[in-house]
């Protein structure tokens, strides 16, 4: 594996591959890798004949007061973690280099990143997309891959691609979750144990809905009073948003049917925000 920090050494690279005939997977990253991003490499190998895995932690999708300075960071053990799963090239760009200081420009989604975390969380999604069509320029993949967990991130990335007229395949990897449910998370090293005890009700209200939705309960009102309540009954626990939405629009639904996605966005004693979805009938989606 090779470790590449200049955006215009990376493009280089990958025309090299293109011309001599071959496909690139790109899977976007911020580091500390956990088993949700190694999956995520393993699916790109599975597609393309160059797995690059890009390590940035971008300053644009942090809000004023979010966890930028102390985004946990192990740079030894990614490298490490990557190599061994069969990653060709950590692309790692540096801040200043991927925004100069006079940068102006955005790339912004529109009704898809107003509501879930586009609410909470204003300019995320703008962060996110502007630095996505960033590494899809430098980096020209036919395959990127993404992961569920951030299930609006992946949908509002569709879009962009689809709006853009972008020439790659993008790929959703289902959640990968530890054992007892909670959904990885390089934020859940924040996590003590008091904290990773009440994380569990996310997971676990999924579980409720579906065995309320299995037993004949399609109100999301009715489903969401009940959510809160469990949820609620957590020590430390704040709810951003229970949301019963349609998979693909995400807008809000009133009953649940074969194509809601319900999503989910919880803080922990105020510190660790988490999120989990799930479909509420298919199980792919
Ligand atoms: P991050 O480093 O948190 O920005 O995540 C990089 C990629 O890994 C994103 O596409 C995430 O959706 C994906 N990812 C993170 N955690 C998980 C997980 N538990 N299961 C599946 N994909 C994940």
């Amino acid at each position: 594996m090779d470790i590449i920090h200049d955006p215009v050494k990376m493009t280089a690279w990958s025309n090299r591959r293109i011309h001599a005939g071959e496909t690139i997977a790109l899977v976007p990253t911020m580091g500390y890798f956990h088993e949700g991003h190694l999956s995520l490499m393993r699916m790109a190998g599975q597609h393309a004949d160059q797995v690059v895995v890009s390590l940035f932690v971008n300053p644009l999708q942090f809000g004023p007061g979010e966890d930028l300075d102390s985004y946990p960071r192990n740079f030894e053990r990614d490298c490490d973690l990557a190599q061994q799963n069969g990653v060709h090239i950590l692309f790692v760009p540096e801040s200043k280099v991927m925004y100069s200081e006079d940068n102006q420009t955005r790339i912004s989604v529109g009704k898809l990143t107003k509501n879930l975390c586009g609410a909470d969380r204003p300019g995320h999604f703008e962060g996110v997309t502007t630095v996505v069509g960033k590494l899809f320029h430098i980096v020209k993949p036919h395959y990127a891959i993404f992961g569920k967990k951030d299930y609006q991130q992946l949908a509002v990335i569709r879009k962009m691609a689809a709006d853009l007229n972008w020439d790659v395949t993008i790929c959703g990897h289902p959640i990968v979750r530890e054992q007892d449910g909670l959904a990885r998370s390089s934020r859940n090293t924040y996590l003590n144990s008091a904290m990773r005890q009440s994380a569990l009700c996310l997971s676990r209200a999924i579980g409720l809905a579906t065995k309320r939705v299995g037993e004949g309960v399609y109100n999301t009102r009715q489903l969401r009073d009940e959510l809160r309540d469990f949820i609620s009954s957590h020590p430390g626990t704040a709810i951003d948003y229970i949301s019963f939405v349609d998979y693909q629009t995400l807008e809000n639904k009133s009953k649940v049917d074969q194509d809601t996605l319900l999503a989910l966005a919880v803080n922990i004693d105020n510190k660790v925000r988490l999120i989990d979805n799930s479909m509420m009938f298919k199980q792919d989606n």
